[in-house]
């Protein structure tokens, strides 16, 4: 039986943790605030929106809603950045992915201010995280590491691989175990014998948006697995990349999907607005 990573029980921990730094700020006269931006009206993404609001009252950060036309032209949405770029009330920028297709996300993502950048995508911020510097950090993999460093999960000298190679999940990840001084692989869609990969991990995540894709035979007994996807299984019910009911008896330890890597990386941006915020009062005292 293997130990069930909480990631709900620690994301709660982690906004509280986020509402008293909060608290602290607002005690000096600042008010910690993030622009969130929607273009267009995706339903999953609203969704996700809805729930950052919420996360941000629960944590004493003001929200500010930016809710845009699909029709949005890229110059529009350009100056919406420039202006939250420039506003001492705004601590953090976030713009909800995926963009329309007639807006160019990667020139979005470079038009915010790094040190607003609360995702962690901007190119600024990932060569930071590449040359081991602080910086804002990508939300998913930052949530994952203080999984493990909450479960006692050191990755050092262990051997881990990560299965999925995305700007947003995959290649940060593999960085920061790297950092952590695990001898990691990457695997990815053109990954060879990909099951015996996968054998060899110590620390095996799995990101690739493939519904219960590891099986049981995938894995070594007594590794720990981290499962990031977010899918639908053939009745509809959200599952992971990882097929929960098999892996889950030879694991040492696992995240379940609902409840794992989701609420972390939730509770994260909570911890990266905070991060910035402080940072910008530093900065304008300085
Ligand atoms: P993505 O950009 O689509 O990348 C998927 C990666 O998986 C790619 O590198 C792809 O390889 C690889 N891949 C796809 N099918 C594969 C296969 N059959 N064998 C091996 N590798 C395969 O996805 P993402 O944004 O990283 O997200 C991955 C999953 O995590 C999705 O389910 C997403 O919903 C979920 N997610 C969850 C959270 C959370 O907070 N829980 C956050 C972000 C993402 P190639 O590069 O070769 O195409």
């Amino acid at each position: 039986m293997a130990t069930i990573i909480d990631g709900k029980a620690l994301a709660a921990k982690i906004r509280l943790q986020a509402k008293e730094r909060a608290e602290r700020l607002r005690a000096q006269g600042v008010e910690p605030g993030l622009a969130v931006v929607l273009v267009g009206d995706d339903p999953a993404s609203k969704t996700y929106v809805r729930a950052k609001h919420r996360d941000c009252e629960e944590c004493g950060i003001v929200s500010f809603d930016y809710a845009l036309p699909a029709e949005t032209t890229e110059d529009e949405l350009l100056g919406l950045i420039q202006r939250l770029n420039g506003d001492a009330a705004v601590a953090g920028i976030l713009v909800q992915m995926p963009l329309p297709a007639h807006i160019d996300a990667e020139r979005v993502i470079q038009a915010i201010d790094p040190e607003k950048d609360v995702d962690g995508f901007h190119p600024m911020n990932l060569g930071k995280l590449v040359r081991g510097l602080p910086g804002l950090r990508p939300c998913t993999p930052a949530g994952i590491m203080r999984m493990l460093e909450e479960y006692g999960i050191d990755p050092h000298g262990k051997r881990a691989v990560m299965v999925g190679r995305s700007s947003i999940v995959g290649k940060p990840m593999s960085l920061m175990l790297l950092a952590a001084d695990a001898t990691i692989t990457i695997a990815h869609s053109s990954t060879a014998e990909l099951a015996s990969a996968c054998r060899d991990a110590d620390i095996l995540v799995v990101a690739t948006g493939q519904a219960r894709m590891v099986r049981r035979d995938w894995v070594k007994p007594g590794a720990v697995v981290v499962d990031v996807g977010m899918d639908r299984d053939e009745n509809g019910k959200l599952c992971g990349d990882v097929a929960y009911d098999e892996v889950e008896p030879l694991a040492e330890a696992i995240t379940p999907v609902p409840g794992g890597v989701g609420p972390m990386t939730r509770a994260m941006l909570m911890e990266n607005v905070m991060y910035a915020a402080e940072r910008q009062v530093a900065a304008r005292r300085a």
